[in-house]
């Protein structure tokens, strides 16, 4: 952040009271509309409550000043939306260069001559950036192939999508490409594989011009062009590929303009017959936030789904990048990263690395004891705490008994069974002792819990339909 005192031309400062008329109204109406935009792009509820003070104090030479009534609210505006609003005023008025941001009220603004606090000059009004061209292969993780990509019953749809679109993009029905899913199930990945399979493709013949970026990085990429005012430019340049991919499109919820120029963007390339692929974490129409118009534009093509992952997966994934890196890991230890880290494919990942990095560097082998060891930290984050109050929830929910029956002393099999079940699950699930268990279960005691334990062993070992029903209790409990 650049502070130049300096810059403050007081003699010169001309404010809203001493414009003269035609320009007051002009500068009003132009500050107007740059409210308005701001309103639009940032949100209403972010609107309400950072910018909505802000008062247009006057314009002198190149630079507008406005106020806001506090410190700490002027550096945060500054901060936050400083670019935004400077942005926003170059469209509006060519001639302005920056933007000052002063404390006080605009009624109070014209005592410039007092020592202003340092006076902050909106970083991005100083300089427009140079538009930076592209390269798409830059920002491609080189790891993030088809091939490095296994494939499983949740993933199988969505990578088949993405392998038909990298192998003929823009076939009718596929275009656009919607991938969605939670936080690391792949969407990043396949969409970096169709880059590198068209680029492969490129260079065999048939040249395809691909651009992949982030929803923020559009942004980023558009507001700058605002600024530096090559708008057309930029336009230009996205109309002219072939394959437009935009990842984490969530990102531009609430982001009016951007989406708007995203939407004309879109309509172009799909006019031109050009593939679009974009990710986001929810379906379009769970997206909430997003204009109809394009929802459903970006519906109309193939949507697909990243199902969380499964156990046999996220084995296989393991097995894959063990495989990869070179390293024996025992099945034990795969298994148990797989059964522990559920949620993510890179935490997964993260947590074999960890295991890796740390065999090679002590030279050890990998054992269920390093595991425990070296993953400490990240299991016990993952380690859900389930309670003897939930297991017993659940279990008299799936039995349709009431819960107060966990601790009654009827003994009824209906009643009795499940209660054994309960117990057999506290031992299983929770770290608590068998007469704490008991205390749990209308103060009973410890041999009767250990009782409970095995008979629901035995019954697990003779009943294939008994048994399925307890390991559905678990992965509830599990989950
Ligand atoms: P997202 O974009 O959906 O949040 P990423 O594509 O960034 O997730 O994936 C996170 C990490 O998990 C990456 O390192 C990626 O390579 C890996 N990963 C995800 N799914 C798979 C898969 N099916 N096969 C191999 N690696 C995967
Ligand atoms: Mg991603």
């Amino acid at each position: 952040m650049s502070l130049e005192i300096g810059s403050m031309r007081n003699g010169e400062a001309v404010l809203n009271s001493s414009l003269p008329r035609q320009d007051e109204v002009g500068m009003a109406e132009q500050w107007a509309r740059v409210r308005a935009r701001l309103q639009a792009e940032v949100g209403d509820v972010e609107y309400r409550t950072w910018l909505k003070q802000l008062a247009f104090a006057g314009l002198a030479g190149d630079e507008v000043t406005v106020m806001l009534p506090t410190r700490f609210l002027r550096d945060w505006v500054n901060k936050e939306y400083g670019e935004l609003i400077s942005v926003f005023w170059q469209a509006e008025n060519p001639a302005v260069k920056r933007v000052e941001f002063r404390t006080g009220s605009p009624a109070r603004a014209p005592s410039l001559a007092e020592p202003a606090a340092p006076a902050l000059v909106a970083p991005a009004a100083t300089a427009p950036m140079p538009a930076r061209p592209e390269q798409p292969a830059a920002a491609l993780d080189q790891r993030f192939t088809f091939e490095t990509f296994v494939v499983g019953k949740p993933n199988e749809f969505a990578y088949a999508c993405a392998r038909r679109v990298a192998e003929a993009p823009a076939t009718a029905g596929f275009n656009p490409l919607f991938l969605y899913g939670g936080v690391g199930l792949g969407k990043t990945h396949l969409m970096h594989a169709i880059a590198w399979e068209l680029s492969t493709r490129s260079r065999a013949g048939a040249p395809v011009s691909v651009a992949y970026m982030s929803a923020e990085k559009f942004m980023y990429r558009f507001i700058n062009a605002l600024r530096s005012q090559s708008t057309l430019e930029f336009k230009n340049e996205l109309r002219s590929v072939d394959v437009l991919m935009i990842d984490d499109l969530q990102f531009l919820i609430g982001k009016d303009n951007t989406q708007e120029e995203f939407f004309h963007t879109f309509n172009a390339l799909v006019e031109a017959g050009k593939q679009i692929v974009i990710s986001a974490d929810k379906s379009p129409s769970d997206l909430s936030g997003l204009e109809d118009r394009l929802r459903t534009r970006l519906g109309c093509g193939m949507v697909a789904d990243l199902h969380a992952t499964t156990f046999e997966l996220r084995i296989s994934i393991l097995e894959a990048k063990a495989q990869r890196a070179g390293v024996e890991v025992p099945t034990k230890v795969l298994e148990f990263l797989a059964r522990k880290i559920t949620t993510n494919n890179r935490e997964l990942e993260g947590a074999l690395n960890r295991l890796i990095a740390h065999a090679n560097l002590f030279d050890r082998s990998l054992t269920m004891e390093t595991a425990h060891e070296v993953l400490h930290d990240l299991l016990k984050a993952h380690d859900r705490k389930v309670s003897i109050q939930e297991i017993q929830k659940r279990v008299c929910e799936h039995y349709n008994i009431r819960v107060a029956e966990m601790s009654s002393a009827r003994r009824a099999r209906n009643i009795a069974r499940p209660r054994q079940i309960a117990m057999y699950l506290a031992k299983q699930l929770t770290s608590k002792s068998l007469p704490d268990i008991g205390r749990h279960f209308g103060d009973r005691d410890h041999t009767t819990v250990m009782h409970a334990v095995s008979r629901v062993t035995e019954l697990i070992a003779q009943d294939a339909a008994f048994a399925e029903d307890v390991e559905l209790l678990r992965r509830m409990l599990e989950s």
